[in-house]
């Protein structure tokens, strides 16, 4: 039995799903006004070696992820401007083609980190309705109240709030975090939805309860989640920096509109560290995957790393560790690739395998376990197949070992030759040839296609 970390009880739980063998799974997704950083790379991460887990265990998991494209304003107090309307600002753009921008760099870079995709990707701006609804509804509960500038959660008529972060109304202290607003009934009462600011035209706004206005960062995850996984599911993930105000406003205001309880498990990644400090803005130290890849490395480096660490430990992000894990990849790679046929998966190590992930994903000691596969007495096929049954969790595409150890680079360039080969443009193509035996790699030209190797 699957035993996680739930954030709301504070322990290790066994994880049951609300229906047998159906997991409903919502990922507080990125908000697109920036580049996404290694941080965050690391808890989308997490949440995909969650769900390979489930599924691997049989279950079939509905994975939610939504796209803040509006309303996550620069100060966690409802303060302060929207983000996108801040970096369209500077950049000249639209608010939209900013959130454009950097949602289609996410969904790249998703895929180059091999995470599998949610059943269901959800933008902000495309669920409006759905939270002006929520928000009605909570002013007819009487949860809602209006102020000058916007309408706001009463938190205290909700006596569960504070359970997740542990964050009481008494032990909140109006402070750097949450700004004075005189108007609000209590310091903690947050945003259910903004004005827009009087004489301010907004690029995002819309009508509702009588004048233009935006949403609240909260209420879209609470729309959006509910609407596709209904009021009650299983899992909700994010980094910890989301438990307080973000995850703790959502279930204030889902479980006060719906009646019931909102989420069963919360998962939560813990900070990354680049080389033993926080990322900051002032240390430059928000690497992206594009900072690795100039150096060398591949997001497939980088999975690996990752595996190397557990999620509710810091990992520490350093030069030093990912060069080891490129050289831990490439062995293990080249061990998979010189190995022609397949036998059976080795039932002690899945077993052990199976027990480790049961174990709130212990997922260092399954990269241990991966090297005592290859250093055991099996046959060579089983060490194959037990390995690539382990894939399925791991996620670093050990089937196709053959091809990866040819760079990006270096395939996009024999395509380019290939074509222009094609188009009998040989100068061209002799040109490409040299480039690519010059990278250390040769191109075998066949009658209906070629064959990229190393030197
Ligand atoms: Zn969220």
């Amino acid at each position: 039995m699957l035993k996680i970390y739930n954030t709301l009880s504070r322990k290790l739980e066994e994880f049951r799903p609300i229906k047998k063998g159906k997991v409903g799974m919502y990922t507080c997704g990125p908000t697109v006004y920036d580049y996404d950083h290694l941080g965050h790379a690391w808890c989308y991460f997490n949440s995909d070696v969650l769900r390979r887990v489930l599924e691997y265990q049989g279950n079939e998991v509905k994975q939610v992820l939504n796209i803040t494209d509006v309303g996550h304003l620069t100060s966690d107090g409802d303060t302060g401007e929207d983000k996108l309307e801040k970096a369209a600002k500077a950049g000249g753009k639209t608010a939209r083609e900013i959130a454009d921008y950097f949602t289609e760099i996410y969904f790249i870079n998703r895929k180059k980190m091999n995470f599998l995709e949610p059943a269901v990707i959800c933008r902000a701006t495309d669920y409006i309705p759905e939270m002006i609804e929520l928000v009605q509804t909570l002013i007819d509960k009487s949860y809602g109240y209006e102020i000058s500038d916007g309408i706001y959660f009463d938190t205290s008529k909700f006596p569960h709030y504070g359970l997740l972060s542990g964050n009481t109304l008494d032990k909140l202290k109006e402070g750097a975090r949450v700004e004075i607003n005189p108007e609000k009934k209590n310091h903690t009462d947050f945003a259910l939805w903004k004005f827009s600011p009087a004489g301010d035209s907004r690029q995002m706004e819309w009508e509702a309860f009588g004048r233009q206005g935006f949403p609240g960062w909260h209420i879209e995850c609470s729309a959006m989640s509910m609407k596709h996984l209904g009021k009650t599911f299983d899992i909700h993930t994010g980094g910890e920096d989301n438990i307080f105000p973000h995850h703790e406003c959502e279930i204030a205001q889902s479980e006060s509109a719906s009646g019931v309880k909102f989420v069963n498990y919360w998962f939560h990644t813990r900070f990354l560290m680049v080389e033993g400090e926080k990322m900051s803005k002032s240390k430059k130290n928000f690497y992206r995957l594009q900072d690795l890849e100039e150096k060398g490395f591949l997001a497939m480096d980088l999975r690996y790393l990752f595996l190397m660490a557990h999620y509710r430990s810091q990992l520490n992000f350093t030069w030093a560790g990912i060069e080891g894990a490129k050289i831990a990849r490439a062995k293990l790679m080249n061990f998979v690739a010189g190995i022609k046929e397949t036998g059976k998966v080795n039932k002690g190590f899945k077993n052990k395998f199976l027990e480790l992930l049961n174990d709130d994903l212990a997922m260092p000691q399954v990269m241990a376990l991966v090297w005592e596969v290859i250093k055991s007495d099996l046959s060579d096929k089983d060490k194959k197949a037990t390995l690539l049954d382990f894939d399925r969790v791991l996620g670093l595409d050990l089937a196709k070992a053959e091809e990866e150890e040819i760079p990006e680079e270096i395939k996009a360039i024999a395509e380019k030759r290939w074509l222009a080969k094609s188009a009998k443009d040989f100068a061209q193509a002799d040109e490409l040839r040299q480039e690519i035996e010059d990278a250390g790699y040769i191109m075998e030209d066949g009658k209906e296609g070629y064959k990229l190797r190393k030197i």
